[in-house]
């Protein structure tokens, strides 16, 4: 695997490639990889000549300078894991080969409805941070596909519509959440959950599961206060919210006929300090 942490020897390398002809698909991360990072890489690899990784924990999409700095970092590790995985190159920059200037201020997309619910009304300026990072590390890897976790289903929604609307050459590719044999979503923010907790979590993927099943004999806001109780009764756990969207609009359901079809159902939980979120298809 060739590891870079400079733009130019990115781009030298992967300009060279792609004259051969060789096609790229590339795989985002923040590091503190875990097997649902890998699954995205393998996915990449399957469909692409060259497999490229980014690990850059950054900056602008972390609206608290505590997440920020606790951040889990694994560098040595990560390269192991990618080295395993057979990844051809790794880009890891350092903040200021990103952003070598903190007067030029990145311009903004207009996200409408996609920045204004869920993580983008609890996390100001969270997608403004993934929009400006992804576009210029599309710029640099020059990539044909890139793959997105369904994780973070609002970030998937919001970076497909910043595709279309700046028409970047780009296939943005869906990947299922991969999941612990418990339920819970893989996460880099899970090694900070004490043994208590990590005991209790399993709860928000079961709950929306069961959530799932209620869908045909209750109301939007029935269920709305079914899974807020469930999940509120669990000392361990705080629910912040649980909402169901149109799939590609993220536009909230609040009044509508059930079943419900074709949608997501979205949910956010504080564990002591830590937020961990969730989605399932309904
Ligand atoms: P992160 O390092 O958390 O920014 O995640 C990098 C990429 O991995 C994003 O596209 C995430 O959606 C994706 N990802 C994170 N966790 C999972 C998971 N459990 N299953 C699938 N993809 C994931």
């Amino acid at each position: 695997m060739e590891i870079f942490s400079t733009i130019k020897e990115t781009r030298d390398c992967l300009i060279n490639l792609k004259k051969e002809g060789k096609t790229i698909g590339f795989v985002p991360t923040m590091g503190a990889l875990h097997r649902g990072h890998i699954s995205l890489l393998e996915q990449a690899k399957k469909e692409n000549d060259i497999s490229v990784s980014s690990i850059f924990v950054n900056p602008t999409q972390f609206n608290d300078k505590k997440d920020l700095e606790k951040y889990p970092r694994t560098i040595e590790d990560d390269i192991l894991k990618l080295k395993a995985a057979h990844c051809d190159v790794l880009f890891a920059p350092g903040v200021e080969e990103m952003y070598p200037s903190t007067l030029v201020k990145e311009p903004e997309i207009d996200l409408g409805n996609l920045g204004k619910v869920m993580e983008g009304k609890l996390r100001p300026g969270h997608f403004q941070g993934v929009c400006t990072v992804v576009k210029k590390l599309f710029d640099i890897v020059l990539p044909n596909k890139a793959y997105f976790g369904e994780k973070d289903f609002q970030q998937l929604a919001v970076i497909k519509y910043m595709v279309r609307i700046l028409n970047i050459p780009v296939e943005i590719i869906p990947c299922p959440t991969f999941r612990e044999a418990d339920g819970l979503a893989m996460s880099s923010r899970n090694v900070f959950l004490n043994p208590d907790e990590r005991k209790n979590v399993p709860l928000i993927y079961k709950t929306m599961m069961e959530a799932k099943l209620l869908n045909t004999n209750k109301t939007i806001s029935e269920l709305k206060k079914w899974v807020e109780e469930k999940v509120n009764e669990n000392p361990f756990l705080k629910l912040e919210y649980f909402e169901i969207v149109n799939s590609e609009t993220l536009q909230l359901i609040t009044d509508t006929h059930l079943p419900i079809t074709g949608c997501r159902a979205c949910i956010a939980v504080k564990v002591g300090t830590i937020r961990l979120i969730d989605n399932i298809a309904l």
